[in-house]
């Protein structure tokens, strides 16, 4: 998208989501309301116009492209990627649980190895994959290697990418988070090269097994008193649960050998009851996965307003298990989609959760385009443009999959 660009796009049926709120069980199901025979008027990345074709007036020597018969919904939100990982595409083990898979990734993770230009090319690729496929912006978790940050910063920007970090926080070293400086080591520099990044970068939790409690509570107070969106990996695996209650299993035999403290404890908690007694849950966290949430415990997370990103392909391929939806739906949980990273899905097109979701368990594409744009711009703090099609909105659309038409 060139700058100074202006274009329009028509299409059957447009949906602007105008008048959308962030919405929670029944009101998920709500019908949409869409303009007939549409025009999308965009100019220098932002919309600037949008109604049926008669009442937009294009300027002259306007490119009008006609879509055909498609529905044209709000540039996405992919509310859980991990861009720095884009290199590891297709390389970790599948099909054999959490812990397999993980084992098959630590060894491929030390990028000191990895040559910066295969890191860059893989982050420019999955960037042009996201922007083809009309994602809006982007919740991209900051894994841990020098630079990356500004990196996908840079790369995300120029596909005209709205971006969100979530700055890592991982292991039991709490010596390298400084009280005054509570960023990971790994991103400090771009931060004080670029102070611009910290206007849209947060901490996060890696998770709950992984990380020390004091890490976790001191990013999540740093978010608060910054007034962010805290983000963690939250009961994603069965092992998880065994780790955090029993302190044993698969996934605590890895951690003990290169991560966790010789005196670490299991709390002897289930992992959202961890997290609260933690006091991590609260309307400005985004929780993912939660694979392994129960009906009581999905009524906790909604009592306490926190968010949910669910990424059912991920946990498909890595064999997880998979979560009632509508249960989720059923106790008012606000919930959003993300796709994770290449290391356990086949792309970023977080229509595809949608799409997945669609024919797995029967949820309407009505709740599935809310969860892709008002909650997502709600569960990541994004204001009133983003997940929308308004004047000012991000001048990014999608088109939405057949199979979720209504
Ligand atoms: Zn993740």
């Amino acid at each position: 998208m060139q700058e100074h660009e202006t274009f329009a796009v028509k299409a059957r049926t447009i949906l602007p989501l105008a008048d959308e709120r962030p919405a929670r069980g029944s009101q998920l199901f709500a019908r949409l309301k869409g303009i007939d025979n549409a025009v999308l008027l965009i100019h220098a990345g932002k919309v600037v116009a949008l109604g049926k074709a008669r009442d937009v007036s294009l300027p002259n020597d306007c490119p009008l492209t006609d879509l055909g018969p498609v529905c044209v919904i709000p540039g996405t939100i992919n509310a859980h990627c991990h861009l720095d990982l884009s290199y590891l595409e297709s390389k970790t083990c599948w099909g054999q649980g959490f812990t397999p898979w993980l084992q098959s990734l630590i060894p491929l993770l030390p990028r000191g190895q990895v040559e910066q230009k295969t890191l860059e090319d893989a982050v420019r690729r999955a960037c042009q994959g996201l922007a083809d496929c009309g994602t809006a912006h982007l919740g991209n978790i900051a894994g841990s290697a020098d630079h990356l940050l500004a990196l996908t910063d840079q790369q995300a920007e120029k596909e005209g990418l709205g971006i969100s970090h979530f700055c890592e926080c991982f292991g039991f070293t709490e010596s390298e988070m400084a009280a005054d400086n509570p960023w990971p080591p790994f991103v400090r520099r771009d931060l004080q090269e670029q102070p611009n990044l910290a206007t849209h970068s947060a901490l996060a939790g890696h998770a709950l097994y992984s990380t020390s409690a004091h890490k976790l509570v001191q990013a999540k107070k740093f978010c608060r008193k910054h007034s962010r969106i805290f983000s963690i990996h939250l009961a994603e695996s069965p092992e998880e649960t065994e780790m955090l209650t029993q302190g044993r299993g698969r996934l605590f035999e890895i951690f003990r050998q290169s991560v966790l403290p010789t005196n670490w404890l299991a709390p002897g908690k289930r992992p959202l009851a961890y997290a609260c007694a933690l006091d991590l849950m609260d309307a400005e966290t985004l929780a993912v996965h939660g694979v392994q949430l129960d009906r009581q415990e999905a009524q906790v997370m909604a009592a306490l307003g926190a968010s949910l990103c669910l990424c059912p392909r991920s946990n498909h391929h890595l064999n997880v298990g998979a979560i009632e939806v509508k249960t989720l739906i059923a106790e008012n949980l606000l919930l959003c989609l993300g796709t994770d990273g290449l290391t356990s899905n086949t792309d970023l097109d977080v229509c595809q959760e949608a799409v997945f979701l669609h024919e797995q368990q029967g949820i309407p594409g009505e709740a599935l385009i809310r969860m892709l744009t008002v909650n997502a711009a709600r569960a990541l703090k994004l204001g009133k443009y983003v997940g929308r099609l308004v004047p000012g909105s991000p001048g990014r659309f999608c088109i939405l999959p057949q199979s979720l038409r209504f």
